[in-house]
């Protein structure tokens, strides 16, 4: 959108810059000048420049979008009865991915998309103006291309993640699919892919398929994030860290030897940008799930960077939701508002190593939304409840709620 628009009335402003107070680097009586899709100007409200429109915050918060760096949005059908099932006392195990790759397999691409395009508008209508989008439900060579095609149209965070499970055809033969993944799946993948992934788990990849399906990617130029450490102990986040991933995800089960490779990589709280190993924690999961936490207290007390997202995917967390997220994160993982609010934008930046989202400060992209609050504390204070007034994606007003 051309011409320039400023956003004043703020009731607390957080940057996660530096320049103001705390961690969130909060401002006050602050206004913020957006041009060409970027944050131009910020500074004090009775300093603000003139500019062509203006939106009245009314005394509500402005944070920066959220960035939500994991979610598979790529598939068809959904498993509430497996949902209810689980509810009544089964035990979740990963094995109904299955069930999904089959409706995925029979789906048009315009089934494909319309889902994508609902989720999006899902996401973005609660404040997610960043979102990574994983292939997984496809694991044919045709069908994972096709994935982060319809998933390309949607974002520049796309993940191939052919190594989700080994789908039922090579159940008696991992090792020739695991050759599969890395050779002509990989090559038709990875045109439309920035990152690839592995679920190294218990009943999906051990550490040797995994390490070797992460190299292949490296080596085509992909970065690499792992589904690690979600259903028990395992070798995953160690794996991560050694290849220098950007995220390992779930961190679910770790040892104390875990959180001390995580926190080795560094800490990316308040000042800048360096490319951490994160740990992005998926409460979504646990609570659809009816599973134990991660304790990102632990983590965060060893020096660890830390990210929310929403695992968002029709088996073990069918939420689109960030604030959802966040309201888990502060009653059940010991975290501080503040702290889940960080997680939830700039550790997803970290996640993905985006330095253009995830903060408010001059030059970044205009990402925001406004609160129908006075402060980014009741986004878990107030659990549920539609807070989220407006969202501005590169600069541009998207549909109010
Ligand atoms: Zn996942």
């Amino acid at each position: 959108m051309r011409g320039s628009l400023l956003v004043d009335n703020i009731g607390e402003l957080v940057t996660n810059s530096p320049g103001g107070d705390g961690p969130l680097g909060i401002r006050r009586d602050a206004a913020l000048l957006v041009e060409d899709g970027e944050v131009a100007w910020i500074g004090p409200a009775r300093d603000a420049p003139a500019a062509d429109r203006r939106i009245d915050a009314e005394g509500g918060a402005v944070l920066p979008g959220f960035v939500d760096s994991h979610a598979h949005l790529v598939f068809a059908g959904d498993r509430a009865a497996e949902f209810a099932a689980r509810m009544a006392g089964e035990p979740y195990t990963g094995g109904g991915i299955r069930t999904t790759v089959g409706a995925t397999r029979a789906a048009s691409d315009d089934e494909l998309r319309a889902t994508v395009r609902r989720l999006r508008g899902e996401a973005m209508r609660q404040g997610t103006t960043t979102i990574e989008i994983k292939s997984g439900y496809g694991l044919t060579v045709a069908d994972e291309a096709r994935s982060l095609r319809i998933a390309a149209e949607f974002t520049e965070d796309t993940t191939f993640l052919g190594a989700h499970v080994v789908p039922g055809e090579y159940a008696d033969r991992p090792d020739d699919y695991v050759g599969m993944v890395c050779g002509p799946m990989l090559a038709a993948a990875a045109p439309y892919a920035r990152w690839i992934d592995v679920f190294c788990e218990r009943g999906a990849f051990d550490v040797d398929h995994a390490r070797a399906i992460l190299a292949c990617g490296q080596a085509v130029g992909l970065g690499v994030r792992v589904h690690a450490n979600q259903l028990g102990p395992g070798p995953g986040v160690q794996l991560g860290v050694e290849l220098g991933a950007a995220s390992v995800d779930h961190c679910t089960h770790l040892t104390d030897a875990d959180v001390d490779a995580l926190a080795s990589t560094g800490t990316t709280w308040v000042s800048g940008f360096e490319p951490t190993t994160v740990a992005t924690l998926l409460p979504g999961a646990e609570f659809s799930t009816r599973s134990p936490y991660p304790d990102a207290r632990r983590l965060l007390d060893a020096g660890a960077t830390v990210a929310l997202a929403t695992d968002c995917n029709p088996g073990s967390s069918y939420t689109s939701s960030m604030p959802f997220c966040i309201a888990l994160a502060v009653r059940e993982m010991r975290m501080t508002p503040a702290e889940a609010v960080w997680a939830a934008t700039a550790g997803g930046a970290a996640a993905l190593r985006r330095t253009d989202v995830g903060r408010l400060a001059r030059g970044a992209r205009a990402d925001l939304m406004i609160l129908d609050a006075p402060s980014h504390l009741h986004l878990a204070y107030r659990p549920g409840v539609p807070l989220i007034r407006q969202v501005l994606h590169n600069g541009v007003p998207q549909c109010r709620q």
